[in-house]
């Protein structure tokens, strides 16, 4: 009898995302891959949370004992205060996208800047350090990537937003809270790359499906050579912006990067593992039907 006896464990490991829709969410199948490929019995699930639920949602992560979660629309910033503790980066960019647990706590991160860093080093070989960065946008992907530039020490942001209100807002907390040289350029008209800026990323969802056709109103015309550009639209992975950069021969950054990187940074914090990087970067680029 003694020689049977086996110790099981049939019990998973939670993590997910809630959202609102969330079912085109595409994150679950690269933690997925990463969990096989790492040997780790842990699931990813993807859930639809109504904004009113997420107190419950939040009660759910704790009483399944959940080992963490991300945060996608519309819940990044509400999330914050049914939380234990925010991680500084994440206080500053006023969001969260992750929770890890630790313990009995919830702990808030924001990977997505982060994210956009690692894929800025790692696929673009592009230090941010003494660089000036024009960022298109001021929602929540243009707060998290311009706080995180900010503090890896980029030298100056120019933020070009529509909505003057929304940019001062964003401009000012993130000159606060970083304290980096930022400045906003209402955009009325098409807004003309100076030939000193070294990055551009466009932050907007300009391009996103189902308006594909759509870019943002940019001059390249005075850019200079070594330009990096970067889009963190996701879907579809070739925007009109980044093809239009590379007409005029300049290099670009697709939004799978800081996908990708945002998932990897979160499969690091939640398993305290290296995570398996081109598993996770094959298994995205599969499901999104990029070649
Ligand atoms: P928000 O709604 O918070 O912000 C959208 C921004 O885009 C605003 O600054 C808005 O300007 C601007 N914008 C939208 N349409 C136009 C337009 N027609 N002309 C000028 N400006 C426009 O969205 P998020 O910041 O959360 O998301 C932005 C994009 O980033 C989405 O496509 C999202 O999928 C992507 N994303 C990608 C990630 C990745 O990992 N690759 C991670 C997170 C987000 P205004 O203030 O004037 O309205």
């Amino acid at each position: 009898m003694a020689e049977n006896y086996r110790a099981v464990n049939y019990k998973a490991e939670l993590v997910g995302v809630l959202g609102y829709p969330v079912a085109e969410n595409p994150t679950g199948v690269m933690q997925e891959a990463a969990f096989r490929a790492a040997g780790l019995n842990w699931r990813y699930m993807t859930i639809q949370v109504k904004p009113d639920d997420l107190a419950d949602a939040i009660q759910g992560v704790r009483a399944f004992g959940m080992r963490g979660i991300n945060l996608t629309i519309p819940h990044k910033v509400e999330v914050m205060q049914y939380l234990d503790e925010i991680a500084p980066d994440a206080e500053k960019i006023g969001a969260v996208n992750t929770v890890r647990r630790v313990g009995d706590h919830l702990i808030g991160e924001n990977t997505d800047g982060k994210g956009f860093l690692r894929g800025l080093h790692v696929d673009a070989h592009f230090d941010p350090a003494g660089k000036r960065v024009v960022i298109l946008g001021a929602g929540g992907a243009s707060r998290a990537v311009s706080t995180e530039l900010a503090l890896a020490g980029a030298a100056e942001l120019i933020v070009v937003n529509r909505t003057l209100l929304r940019g001062e807002e964003m401009v000012g907390d993130v000159r606060y809270r970083t304290g980096v040289a930022i400045s906003l350029v209402p955009w009325k008209e098409m807004y003309v790359v100076p030939p000193d800026v070294d990055l551009l990323v466009n932050a907007t969802s300009i391009g996103l499906y189902p308006n594909v056709d759509a870019m943002p109103d940019v001059s390249l015309e005075h850019a200079k050579a070594d330009l990096l550009v970067c889009d963190v639209v996701f879907n579809p992975v070739e925007t009109r912006f980044l093809q239009a950069a590379r007409e005029r021969g300049l290099r670009t950054l697709d939004g799978l990067s800081m996908l990708v990187y945002q998932g990897v940074i979160a499969f690091e914090l939640w398993t305290g593992r290296d995570a398996p990087e081109a598993i996770m970067k094959a298994a995205l680029r599969e499901a999104l039907g990029v070649e």
